[in-house]
């Protein structure tokens, strides 16, 4: 299948959060499920948000000569499996970056009873999965999983051959800022996603006290 355009929740390009090295990251916007205490709920909605072409996105990604990884997550990656893997495809045509890919099903499912027709396509070409559903309850605030419930798959020779600790590893999160609108990049360590949303709506009041024309 040819994809038409990935629907971007959001995008940030060399972040060291999200997985081993130097990476970039896209987060695709519609999820079937509903985690309590999902980090994105407005990244839930299946409705269009920024569409963009494989090709554009996958120049967005590598536009930082250093990155040498992906990271896609979302939303639910694996329904846009086929965008999602035309992208990875094309950036690995310009560098062979490593894939690390986060998704609430479990990966038995997605080989059994693939809820796409290219998820086997997206699959092969990522390098470490992490799947599952968040259960906020598991979450010990250690490692690149929002809950121990998640599992690490380590699908590539590539990811075998690494020693970064996916499961118990230190968590880092890093917030980049446009403007007045600020992203969380990575898995928050507990306690920073509420102090962060504190912060976000306290600097958000702020610009409206003193500029009403710029509050969104
Ligand atoms: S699978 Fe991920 S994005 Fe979807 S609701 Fe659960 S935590 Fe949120």
């Amino acid at each position: 299948m040819t994809a038409t355009a990935v629907n971007v929740a959001a995008t940030h390009v060399g972040t060291r959060a999200l997985g081993p090295g130097l990476r970039s990251v896209v987060w695709v916007q519609g999820c079937p499920f509903t985690c309590r205490g999902c980090m994105s709920p407005d990244w839930i909605p299946d409705r269009p948000a920024r569409l963009v072409s494989p090709e554009a996105l996958a120049t967005e990604l590598l536009s930082n000569d250093q990155v040498t990884g992906l990271t896609i997550s979302g939303g639910e990656p694996m329904t846009q499996a086929t965008a999602l893997a035309e992208t990875v495809e094309l950036a690995r045509a310009r560098r062979d970056v490593s894939v690390l890919c986060f998704t609430g099903h479990r990966l038995e499912r997605l080989r059994e009873h693939p809820p796409h027709p290219d998820v086997p396509r997206l699959l092969a070409l990522v390098d470490v999965l992490v799947d599952g559903l968040y259960v906020a309850g598991h979450n010990t605030g250690r490692g690149l999983r929002g809950s121990t419930n998640q599992r690490v798959h380590r699908l590539s020779s590539r990811s075998r051959a690494e020693d970064h600790d996916y499961e118990n590893g230190p968590r880092s999160a890093e917030i980049a800022l446009d403007g007045p609108e600020a992203l969380l990049v990575g898995v928050p360590p507990t306690g920073l996603l509420e102090a962060f949303d504190t912060a976000v709506t306290t600097v958000r009041n702020r610009i409206a006290q003193a500029d009403p024309g710029r509050a969104r």
